[in-house]
């Protein structure tokens, strides 16, 4: 066999984590020198900026994910793993995967696991006051949202109704803002007429935030805007107050405790706690600092994208922990790893740094409620929501879940519909006990079922 004769052996790039990041990468990289392998722990992608749809009964599972395989279907040089990653050996080039009995070896890889929330060193909060990352994270608050209308109805102590019936939101951030807005309409809007014991309406929504202002990322202006929004949906909000502890169905603050039926998470995020097998130093928030082209500093073949990254851009400005950020640098990585496996430049080069081109932020608070930022643009209200309504469905993966969500909101929107309100696995795990039973003690065994029953069709 002559030289000519010898088939060329592809590059292996092994990307870790099939959301924002990792999934632009294997859909914008092209080239037929190289093989993609895409690992995930799930078989969806999730759109993580309408979780809290679902959490809070507005939107189904399916309407905001869509599984890998479809996604990628046509791309024949990516095969998709679901496994979940253990380890990464940088030094030997080889990922550790937990079904595999031989780790996976790679020319380039790619770092797209994400982030997880942060308990600040508290990780015992988190039974008592779930986060929302995962579609598992969203049904579990979802079921226990509902449960506690479902007990606080036929409960006869007025202390554990008025408990059942508090719902308190811990941070101010996008994520507690939403999940604040959206459990009030669900209270007070949706659920309105539906019980005859109680009042809906009556519930206490408290949002808690440990500095001075919501939304501190937006411009003052904005965030007092957020503010009068929120409140006009009946959301009580204690600033300057940060959190002391939180035990079962009890927040304890500075000089107040809340007894809350339900207590959700929303105050931070650190990267994915694989970025410490990497032996490297991470930033205060666990996550890997690169270079500028988005690699790490001691390896060159492995880049870290989105949400498990930090670094300054080409022009020195911190990059944020955001969608649109994920898929730039996903896409950067992709030209940087197509032009050195295509010889376009030579290996040796100073890649090219990575600009992130910032389009604005927005936050939602409700139906026709929201704030959105573009540069010197300020929107509040009705033409914020439907800003952020169009970017999100521009955003959405596939025409079937856009439709679906577009159709799903108006119907919510003009009747005020019952959304997906469905409490499922009663028939094994519900037992009426009106005056002990805990909804949180059921839940993960509630959203277990519920995988069981409408996972597989995701
Ligand atoms: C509730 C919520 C609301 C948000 N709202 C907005 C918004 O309005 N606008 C906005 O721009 N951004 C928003 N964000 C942030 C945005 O979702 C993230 O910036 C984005 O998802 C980051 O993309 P990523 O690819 O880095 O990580 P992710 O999208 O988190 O993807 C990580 C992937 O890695 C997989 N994975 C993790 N660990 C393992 C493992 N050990 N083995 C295998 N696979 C693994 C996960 O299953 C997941 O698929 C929101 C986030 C949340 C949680």
């Amino acid at each position: 066999m002559s030289l000519l004769d010898k088939p060329i052996r592809k590059k292996r790039i092994v990307v870790l984590g099939a959301g924002f990041a990792g999934l632009t990468f294997c859909r914008r990289f092209r080239s037929e020198f190289a093989e993609i392998i895409l690992i995930d722990r799930q078989n969806h992608h999730l759109f993580q900026p309408l979780l809290y749809q679902v959490a809070t009964a507005g939107l189904s599972m399916p309407e905001i994910s869509r599984p890998i395989r479809s996604i990628l279907s046509r791309r024949k040089n990516v095969t998709v793993l679901m496994d979940e990653v253990t380890g990464i050996d940088a030094e030997n080039k080889q990922v550790i995967l937990k079904a595999q009995k031989e780790p996976l070896a790679f020319d380039y890889l790619v770092i797209g696991l994400g982030a997880q929330n942060d308990y600040f060193g508290h990780p015992e909060w988190e039974a008592h006051a779930p986060g929302l990352k995962s579609l598992d994270d969203a049904i579990r608050i979802r079921q226990n949202l509902l449960l506690a209308f479902e007990q606080a109805e036929i409960t006869e102590d007025p202390e554990t109704q008025r408990r059942l019936l508090t719902i308190a939101v811990i941070g101010g951030g996008p994520t507690g803002v939403e999940l604040a807005g959206a459990c009030a309409e669900l209270a007070r809007v949706i659920l309105r007429r539906d019980f005859r014991r109680i009042d809906p309406e009556k519930t206490k929504i408290i949002l808690i935030e440990a500095g001075d202002r919501i939304l501190s990322a937006f411009d003052p202006e904005l965030s007092a805007e957020a503010e009068k929004q929120l409140r006009r949906l009946g959301v009580n909000i204690l600033k300057n107050e940060p959190v002391q502890s939180i035990s079962k169905e009890q927040v304890v603050l500075k000089d107040l405790t809340i007894q809350a039926g339900t207590i959700l998470w929303g105050a931070g995020v650190r990267g994915n706690p694989l970025a410490a097998k990497l032996g490297i130093e991470l930033d205060s928030k666990g996550r890997i600092p690169v270079r500028a082209d988005c690699s790490l500093n001691q390896h060159r073949n492995i880049f870290a994208v989105g949400d498990i990254a930090t670094l300054k851009d080409g022009l020195g400005q911190p990059v944020p922990t955001v969608s649109p950020a994920a898929m730039q640098m996903a896409n950067h990585v992709a030209r940087i790893i197509r032009d050195e496996i295509e010889c376009r430049t030579q290996i040796t080069h100073n890649r090219p740094s990575f600009v992130y081109n910032n389009k604005g932020s927005m936050a939602t608070i409700g139906r026709a409620a929201a704030i959105a930022q573009m540069g010197r643009l300020k929107l509040k209200g009705y033409s914020a929501w439907l800003a952020w309504l169009f970017v999100h469905l521009i955003f959405l993966i596939g025409f079937r879940n856009k439709a679906f969500v577009l159709l799903q909101w108006a119907w919510s929107y003009f009747t005020y519909g019952s959304g997906s309100r469905v409490i499922s696995g009663m028939d094994r795990t519900f037992r009426i006990k009106p005056f002990a039973v805990n909804p949180a003690s059921r839940v993960d065994e509630l959203a277990q079922m519920e995988n069981q029953n409408t996972g597989s069709g995701i």
